[in-house]
Order: C-alpha cells, then structure tokens, then sequence
C-alpha cells in the first residue's frame, strides 16, 4: 500500500514540476550558451554563462580549472544521505565551426527556425547541460527533499581528450559517485557502450642509394608495405562484441617516404588508427603489435623500424542490467512513451574515464543526435526535445537518487 502511495505522490510531483518547465527561459538559456563560442582551449567565457544561470538556480556549484582558459564546473544538489550520488557529465567545448561559407546560419547567431536552434554545440552538447541544470533547478526550486546527491560536471577540453576536463576532476577526487550519465547526443536513446581507439606511427629506415643500384640499397617504403600488410592482418583474441562488433584495423591511413623517383627512399613513415571493443585494451593492441612486428622482422632482418604511440581511448561500457540503465529506461518510457533503444556507438567520449574508474556511467543520453549535425555544418537541436530531456533527466534524478517522502 505503502509503495502504491509513495509512487502516486512522484507521480504529482513529476507533474508539478513538468509544469514549471518554461518554453521562453529554456529558449533564452540555449540562446545565452549558444552565443558565446567556446571551442576547446576557449571555454572560459562559456562557463561564465553557465556559472550565471546556476546563480540564478540557487544552485551550488565549484569552478576547478587545471588552466585558466579552461574551467570545469561542479553542481551540487546534496540530499540528506548524500548516497547513492548520481553524476551528470557533459562537455562546454565544443569543435571549431569550420569554413563560415558552408553555414547557413550565423554559428553564433543561436538562430531559431521553427523549433530547432541552431550553433555550433546546440547538440554537441551544451543542450544536455541546460537541459541537465534545468532538471536540478526545477527540483531545487520545489525543495524535493533528496536522499542521495546529484552532481553535474560541466567540463573543458573533451574534443581534445579530456585531459583538463574529466580526467583531471577525476584524478582529484571531484567526481566520486554511485553511477553517471553522459548528456552526450543520443536522442534519449541509450548508448551503453564505445568503441576505443589506439593511433600510432610507425617509421621504417633503409639505406639510400641510385635507383639503379637497388642491390646496395634498403628501400624503408618496401618494409613498410610488408608491415602494413602484417598489420591490417593482426587478429585480436576478443569475442565480437553484440553492440560495436569486432576491432577495426585501419593501416597506413596516411603515408610518406621518398624524396625522388630515382632514389631509393631511406624513409617512410605510416599512421595507422585501430579501434576497439570493451575486452581489448590498447596494452593488448600493442602486444599484438609488437608480436607481429617481431614476426616480419624474423623473415625479413633488414626491418628496421620504430614505433611512435600517438593517442589512447579505451572502449568502455556499462553493463545492459546496471541500476543506471534502468532508471533511464524506465523514464524514457514513462515520461516518453517509448521504449529506448539500447546501443553502442563507435567514437569514443568522457565516459571511459568514469567507467574505468569503476563509476557505471551511460555513454550517452541527450538530446539531439548524428542527424543534427555534430562536427559539420548547421549543427542544431530541436526545442521540444530538449524540453522532453529536461523531463526525462528529473525522472532519472529521482529514481537515481531517491526522495524522503
Ligand atoms: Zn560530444
């Protein structure tokens, strides 16, 4: 009976704050972030804003810059129990906006056509964080007496790799919670899972001579052929993943060598970009690198090569029956009306640092999505959708975070 009650009672909470949700002010929010440009290193001016419209929440909140030019923010709703604590994560960079001509629309402009907004980092992803400080004012201006804790980081440099976003408030303790949610992207749909990247350069030396005399010669772009043949063969012991499939090889994405038609090139140089699925980290990647290096070596001895490790992104996951998951999901269907579909995605985001440090976090679950055009031109998101967003993450912070009632 208890229960029964106490669901009724969520039940009208939920609607008298679903009915406070202002159209204009979330509009005027999108519009204020939108504005201000922060592409990764710039998101000084950005965090301004947000820092703003926290203020005008009542919302607690933390600057911790690991450089100046780039802020992250900490949020805070903090319950009587303070666990569990949900944490919500999203990215204030954003990509360059790229060749101006190509635009239709001013990417700062904010422009508004019917119901969607456009600008660069309308769906990737400042929507996801208004709608997230949306969500907590709402409760903070209702006084929902929370058991647990909500937390939203509001973090720099993600396009980049994260380095003085969430990495740096991980490693110092900032972002401690019982399980999280990336707003990246995804049309409330739920993405449980990423593909992880390893990028390397390899570099092959020979000797140089007259094209005439080969005998003499090492020619350092023939190894490499025999080495990216050897690589784009490598197999990894990893089952196939039911989300992300099997690892990808791309090898040779680019390539250099030679200075003439008639010298034997005494360098060549080849990237090389593999991505891979929850199971296959980059140390397994690379002993399988090494390994298969070993082998052509042992058939050809005049190998000579080095290796240049240039970027690292784990693939990362959160289990399909995990708390987190559910809650979204059960949100989703009822605020919604529909059943999420659950996904994986191939690029990488923040969540593989937060999953790797054993915080259960939700890849990405957001307004917007591919089709509105994060990284390309006319990028832009749909004001319904973020207002739905707005509805669905108050849901996910109650279930998440539980209320005394
Ligand atoms: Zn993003």
């Amino acid at each position: 009976m208890k229960m029964i009650n106490m669901n009724n009672d969520l039940k009208e909470l939920k609607e008298k704050i679903f009915r406070e949700i202002k159209r204009d002010e979330v509009v005027n929010f999108l519009k204020d972030v939108l504005s201000t440009p922060s592409v990764s290193g710039n998101e000084l001016e950005v965090a301004k804003v947000f820092e703003e419209w926290l203020k005008k929440y009542n919302i607690k909140y933390d600057v911790v810059a690991a450089r100046k030019e780039s802020p992250n923010i900490i949020a805070y709703l903090e319950g009587e129990e303070k666990q569990p604590t949900l944490l919500f994560n999203g990215h204030m960079d954003t990509v360059p906006e790229g060749d101006l001509d190509k635009w239709s629309v001013d990417p700062y402009g904010a422009v508004i056509k019917d119901d969607r907004i456009y600008g660069r980092g309308a769906t990737d992803m400042k929507s996801a964080l208004v709608a997230m400080t949306v969500a907590a004012g709402l409760l903070n201006y209702f006084e929902v007496p929370l058991k647990g804790s909500l937390k939203i980081s509001y973090v720099s440099d993600e396009e980049p790799g994260g380095e003085y976003g969430t990495l740096f408030l991980l490693k110092n303790g900032y972002l401690d919670a019982t399980y999280g949610i990336v707003g990246e992207p995804s049309h409330l749909d739920i993405v449980i899972a990423h593909k992880g990247v390893v990028r390397f350069k390899l570099i092959t030396k020979g000797v140089a001579k007259h094209a005439a005399y080969v005998e003499e010669a090492v020619n350092a772009v023939e190894k490499m052929a025999k080495l990216i043949v050897a690589i784009s063969n490598m197999k990894f012991d990893v089952e196939e993943h039911p989300l992300l499939g099997h690892p990808t090889i791309c090898a040779g994405s680019t390539i250099k060598g030679g200075t003439a038609i008639n010298i034997v090139p005494d360098r060549c140089e080849a990237t090389f970009d593999i991505r891979t699925i929850p199971g296959l980290s980059s140390d397994d990647v690379y002993r399988v690198l090494e390994e298969t290096i070993r082998k052509e070596k042992e058939k050809d001895p005049e190998i000579d090569v080095t290796i240049e490790k240039i970027l690292v992104g784990e693939a990362s996951e959160v289990k399909r029956d995990s708390a987190i998951v559910r809650f979204a999901e059960e949100s989703v269907i009822e605020i919604l009306n529909r059943k999420p579909k659950i996904m994986g995605c191939l690029p990488a985001c923040d969540a593989r640092f937060l999953n790797h440090a054993g915080i259960p976090t939700i890849c990405a679950f957001g307004p917007g999505g591919d089709d509105c055009n994060p990284h390309g031109y006319d990028e832009f998101v749909s004001i319904s959708e973020v207002i739905d967003a707005i509805k669905v993450y108050v849901s996910v912070i109650l279930k998440a975070v539980g209320v005394k009632m």
